[in-house]
């Protein structure tokens, strides 16, 4: 049953207005069916939308951000929890356990990073959570498709490239993580 989906995504808005309209739709329709929002705690781009729309939707959000991040204040302190670790591991262990699914929105190092860990983690069974790739815009069509090409050179086993879900829109990602009514 998930209680709690972790959002990976950008610390920017991107050139798109699709990008902050899609997160805020999605901070709605998660709060919409009571299910917090964990993420990296920041108040700012792509974060501060999935973050704000929740709340707004009198959702819970869950922010989890390493101390260094806050003395940047960047931190959002009007969520429901903030969490401060000492460690950027720490933060990124802590979102893992709370976590029932991981959803991934457009972004950059930061959230390709924290996307590609919870798929290794789940390919060496540390954890059997589902894991979806939010397409908006087609900004992932290029690493998609470079992932079908990493199966074509044997680089990566077919099994475990279907362990990405993709949804190109909220509505879609909701099924695919069974959460529609
Ligand atoms: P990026 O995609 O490079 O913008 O990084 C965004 C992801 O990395 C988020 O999911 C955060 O967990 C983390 N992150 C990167 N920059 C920040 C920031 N300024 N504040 C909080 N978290 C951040």
């Amino acid at each position: 049953m998930i209680r709690n989906v972790a959002v990976f995504c950008a610390s920017a808005n991107g050139l798109h207005p699709a990008y902050r309209t899609t997160a805020e739709q999605l901070g709605r329709a998660l709060a919409a069916r009571n299910i917090g929002v964990i993420y990296g705690g920041a108040n700012v781009g792509l974060m501060q939308a999935v973050a704000e729309a929740a709340l707004s939707a009198q959702g819970k959000v869950i922010g989890v951000i390493p101390e260094v991040l806050v003395d940047l204040e960047v931190a959002h302190h009007g969520i429901t929890e903030l969490h401060i670790t000492s460690t950027m591991h720490a933060r990124k262990a802590l979102i893992g356990e709370r976590a029932d699914a991981f959803l991934a929105l457009p972004g950059g190092f930061g959230t390709f990073e924290e996307l590609f860990e919870v798929l290794t983690w789940h390919t060496l069974k540390l954890h059997a959570k589902p894991i979806l790739l939010l397409n908006t815009n087609g900004f992932y069509d290029k690493l998609l498709s470079f992932l079908d090409d990493c199966v074509t050179e044997g680089m990566l086993k077919p099994k475990n490239r279907e362990l990405l879900l993709v949804a190109d829109t909220v509505e879609d990602a909701l099924k695919k993580l069974k959460l529609d009514d």
